[in-house]
């Protein structure tokens, strides 16, 4: 295969697949053995190991997914951002983190970070001044989020990634909401690119994992920490997960269609004040988005007009489910002040633009009138 590249549909199909020698089965075989021989093997194999067979070959898919050497799976997105984090930090090393970050990954730094010693600054802002200016003389790494949660807004990889080369720091990126279907961080400079496969990758709602892909050497320093932390994935879930991933091109790009449609239609409707998806030319960084992205993603939110109640919207829709998480085939919508934001107080949410009115919206492979239908007689019942 020699010079010749494969697109994104034939690396989900097909790559990290496990030949079935003995029966000759058109799929992976699932080996659930957490005991294996020790003489005369080249690998000692153990679940915790992350190097069972199902383990070692799907990471070759994700690493082929992200342009990386290397990757690993793990048990849930933030036993991947967890054990990246340890291992790339130490007592009296620091983190600087956007501001605007996953829920989970925020409480992970404020509640654990003070108990190993490891100082944070979480940035004021999304661009990159504001992760220069955070910057101390004991910064060992800078996690970014793009697009960010829940409101879409867009951070410039590159620059990121070439302030962390300057200054001799590592970068790290949380791409769930992207999929590497529509950005790979790597070739943009990122040094490391972890997943919640909860999410996209798993993509049917059913499945709780994590990746982390990287060249050789750093997925070896994050191999030394996870085997000590324990966060690997059961290879019944593995397998599940591989099952999943043959459609991640399909699914993805599917939803990103779905969602420019939606985002389009919801900025017309008059009942709806604001969308935020960086797919409009309104957003402000539109332009850098379709710089760095190879599609805009599928999730988006909006504002329903003040004298509108956003609950009683939620409620009144028969398709689309209010649901937590994302990423599902279904479509899903949340209240983010009732949920990924309920902890902070009122004037937190208004500092932050999270009013009671914005709504997150995880677009589905459903079809566009049928979605579409479904918000107008929401909104019609509220009258
Ligand atoms: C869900 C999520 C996580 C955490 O992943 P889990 O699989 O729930 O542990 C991290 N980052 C983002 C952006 C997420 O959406």
């Amino acid at each position: 295969m020699s010079g010749h590249k494969l697109g994104l549909n034939t690396i989900c199909t097909h790559i990290g697949e496990i030949k079935d020698e003995q029966f000759k089965g058109a799929v992976s075989p699932i080996y659930l053995s957490s005991s294996y021989e020790f003489f005369d093997v080249d690998v000692k194999r153990y679940p915790r190991y992350f190097n069972t067979p199902n383990q070692e070959y799907l990471a070759k898919k994700i690493a082929a997914l992200e342009h990386t050497e290397a990757a690993m799976i793990f048990g849930s997105g933030m036993a991947a951002i967890s054990t990246m984090f340890l291992a790339f930090l130490r007592q009296g090393d620091h983190l600087v983190v956007q501001n605007t970050l996953y829920g989970g990954t925020v409480n992970f730094i404020k509640e654990e970070f003070p108990k190993y010693g490891i100082e944070f600054t979480f940035t004021n802002g999304y661009k990159v001044e504001d992760f220069d200016a955070a910057i101390q003389s004991n910064t060992k790494l800078i996690h970014i989020e793009t697009p960010s949660n829940p409101l879409l807004t867009i951070t410039d990889i590159m620059a990121v990634a070439e302030l962390g080369k300057s200054k001799n720091i590592l970068t790290s990126i949380d791409n769930t909401f992207a999929s590497p279907v529509n950005q790979n961080p790597i070739d943009l400079g990122i040094d490391m690119v972890m997943h919640s496969a909860t999410k996209y990758f798993g993509g049917h709602s059913d499945i709780c994992a994590g990746a982390v892909a990287s060249s050789n050497e750093h997925i070896e320093r994050i191999w030394n920490v996870g085997k000590n932390l324990g966060g690997s994935l059961s290879d019944m879930t593995v397998w599940m997960l591989e099952r999943s991933m043959k459609t991640l091109g399909l699914r993805v790009k599917a939803q990103t269609k779905n969602a420019m449609k939606m985002a389009r239609w919801l900025d017309k409707h008059p009942k709806i004040s604001r969308v935020y998806y960086p797919g409009l030319k309104s957003h402000p960084e539109y332009k850098l988005a379709k710089s760095q992205m190879k599609g805009f993603g599928a999730m988006l939110s909006f504002e329903l007009i003040g004298d509108l109640d956003a609950e009683q919207f939620q409620k009144e829709l028969k398709l689309i489910k209010s649901s937590m998480s994302l990423a599902g085939i279904e479509s899903t919508l949340l209240s983010p002040h009732l949920t990924s934001h309920a902890l902070l107080t009122q004037e937190e949410r208004d500092k932050i633009g999270i009013s009671d009115q914005l709504i997150r919206f995880s677009v589905g492979i459903e079809n566009i009138k049928d979605l579409k239908h479904d918000i107008s007689q929401a909104i019609t019942a509220l009258k």
